[in-house]
């Protein structure tokens, strides 16, 4: 489904910050990207997103040359890990802007919107502002607007992070119930590997740019190719 040759990046003169990433993920597939701080994991969903420039590889969607497109015809949707919410528009309005550009008329957008703050449960708070929601409320507006344009891939960068345990332990399942319901092909970035073993269907492992292993959480658990990820996954060497 998705296809990522050789990729690598390195910003200006210093080290590289991606080597030769390759790696293909499967239709409906959720692909957890794993790895301490400052391993690439941004990087590399901005470079899948169009955000950032790759200096060499190629990404394929379909068998497609994807690299070539704006972000805007990738067909995709992202989940930045600060929200990245608008403060000034509202909940209805923050989610109608993912589908801005998609040519679909107003009965459409409404008959999406209301779809989407069904599904994410927010329909009490449609009319507000985001600094009068809670970290979870603004969360699910983030879901909302990435899954309301039905994109058929969804690129998640740490979409948890902000939450207490206890909210992040529900939107893991709330998260993990949508992308199955809606069979979306989902890469998700995270730094928790509760997060990474209970949602992945494969995880992969990055370090310093280098792909260390990638695996189902059951592979990377029994058999990790080397003491990074053995300690990284936590299980005893
Ligand atoms: P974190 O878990 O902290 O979010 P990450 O794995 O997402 O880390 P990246 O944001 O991809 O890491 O950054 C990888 C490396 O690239 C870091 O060393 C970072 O300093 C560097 N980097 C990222 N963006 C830029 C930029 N625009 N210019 C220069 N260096 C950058
Ligand atoms: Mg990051």
């Amino acid at each position: 489904f998705l296809q990522l040759n050789a990729i690598h990046k390195s910003f200006h003169r210093e080290a590289k910050v991606l080597h030769n990433i390759s790696l293909t993920i499967e239709e409906g597939e959720f692909f957890v990207l794993v790895g301490p701080s400052g391993s690439g994991k941004s990087t590399l969903l901005k470079i899948i997103a169009g955000l950032e420039k790759m200096d060499g590889g190629q990404i394929l969607l379909n068998g497609e040359r994807m690299d070539t497109r704006s972000p805007r015809e990738r067909n995709l949707s992202m989940v930045f890990q600060n929200y990245a919410l608008y403060p000034h528009l509202t909940v209805e309005d923050n989610i109608l802007f993912g589908l801005k550009c998609k040519g679909l008329d107003q009965e459409q957008q409404q008959k999406r919107l209301q779809e989407c703050i069904t599904l994410l449960g927010l329909a009490p708070y449609s009319k507000r502002k985001p600094k009068e929601l809670s970290g979870g409320q603004r969360q699910r507006v983030a879901l909302a607007r990435s899954i309301v344009s039905h994109a058929p891939l969804c690129l998640m960068d740490e979409p948890l992070s902000n939450l207490d345990a206890k909210l992040r332990a529900q939107m893991r399942i709330e998260i993990k119930q949508l992308q199955q319901t809606l069979g979306l092909t989902t890469i998700y970035v995270t730094h928790d590997q509760t997060e990474a073993m209970t949602m992945g269907d494969r995880i992969m492992v990055l370090h310093q740019g280098d792909i260390q292993q990638i695996g189902t959480p059951l592979e990377l658990y029994n058999q990790p190719t080397n003491l990074f990820v053995a300690q990284f996954i936590g299980s005893p060497t």
